[in-house]
């Protein structure tokens, strides 16, 4: 299929994450498949480094630029999981960190960024302000910019999810993606098309921002005034230049789930698998975990994609 992310270039990132970031598990519940009638398979982004898949995307990207000895640090005008990805990876290499965030970013995840290191610069309140200002500092200061999922090294760190995952299950059906940008999906997407194209691709949006589902269905990347959801990590208002053309060929189905579904979604991982997501890690679950049961017979793994919710939207997300 044209434009995925080639087996080849997943592989590579695997070889450069693999002395630092952890495969991750497969977790699983008897009461889950029970009460879904679905052979479920969680994969436990949570649990890895800085607390989501970004750490993959960011660190294969990183690595790469620490290969040419003039790059000194990189650049990126993400607040969220990004942000720390990045902050993270730039340290390992002793590179610098910038962090382009708006002027309302939220102190619990600049704080997380910071801790790693990184730079905070403050910059307007629209991401268009703040990727000018990312790609300005990147050209007088000799920067990389790090883009969150356009860019084909990024979503190849992402597709070393996709990797282990026909690795640690032989025999498999479908994969639940979250979808924000669509940089998961789009590596994860190209590695399982890539070895095993019979295993179906499904990617799952928030009703409120779900971008990529009506771009696919007009067949143009289509930009949604806000993105609304209670999943922070899925709310782009469109999917990316490189990512879309990859969801339109390698991806079987896009769907939804509303935000009652994520919030259930999440409690019922913390209650029966005893794992805290965030609500974007909890988006691929709640589709697998639907009262009508959509994925019955079959043997699925849904993308736990990350953990970090701090305490107070927690205690507002849960049942009391
Ligand atoms: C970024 C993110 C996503 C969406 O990933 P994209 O590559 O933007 O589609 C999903 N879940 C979590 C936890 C994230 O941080």
């Amino acid at each position: 299929m044209a434009n995925m992310v080639e087996w080849e270039r997943i592989l590579t990132a695997r070889e450069r994450i693999a002395d630092t970031l952890p495969i991750t598990p497969l977790l699983s519940s008897r009461t889950l498949n029970h009460e879904t009638a679905t052979q479920l398979w969680f994969k436990a982004e949570n649990f890895q480094k800085t607390g989501s898949f970004k750490a993959r995307g960011a660190f294969n990207r990183i690595r790469l630029a620490k290969s040419d000895p003039a790059v000194s640090g990189v650049v990126t005008a993400s607040s969220g999981n990004h942000g720390q990805a990045v902050a993270f990876a730039a340290r390992v290499h002793g590179l610098t960190a910038h962090i382009v965030v708006p002027q309302d970013a939220s102190s619990a995840k600049i704080a997380a960024a910071e801790a790693y290191g990184a730079t905070i610069e403050y910059c307007g309140t629209t991401s268009r302000e703040r990727l000018e200002r990312a790609e300005q500092l990147a050209r007088q200061n000799g920067l990389v910019f790090v883009p969150p999922y356009d860019d084909v090294e990024v979503m190849a760190g992402q597709g070393t999810v996709g990797a282990e995952i026909l690795e640690q299950l032989d025999d498999l059906d479908a994969v639940l993606v979250p979808i924000g940008g669509g940089g998961l999906i789009s590596g994860v997407a190209s590695a399982i098309k890539a070895r095993r194209p019979s295993v179906q691709v499904i990617g799952v949006e928030p009703v409120g921002a779900a971008s990529s589902y009506l771009s696919r269905q007009v067949h143009q990347r289509v930009e949604l005034p806000a993105g609304l959801s209670i999943a922070d990590g899925l709310r782009s208002v469109a999917p990316g230049v490189l990512t879309f053309p990859i969801i339109m060929s390698a991806v079987d189905h896009l769907v939804t789930v509303t935000d009652e579904q994520i919030r259930q979604a999440m409690w019922r991982l913390i209650t029966r698998l005893k794992v805290l997501v965030e609500p974007s890690g909890a988006c691929a679950a709640a589709y697998a975990l639907a009262v009508d049961r959509p994925l019955a017979g079959q043997r699925v793994v849904a993308i736990l994609s990350g953990g970090n919710v701090d305490p107070a939207t927690l205690c507002r997300l849960l049942p009391s």
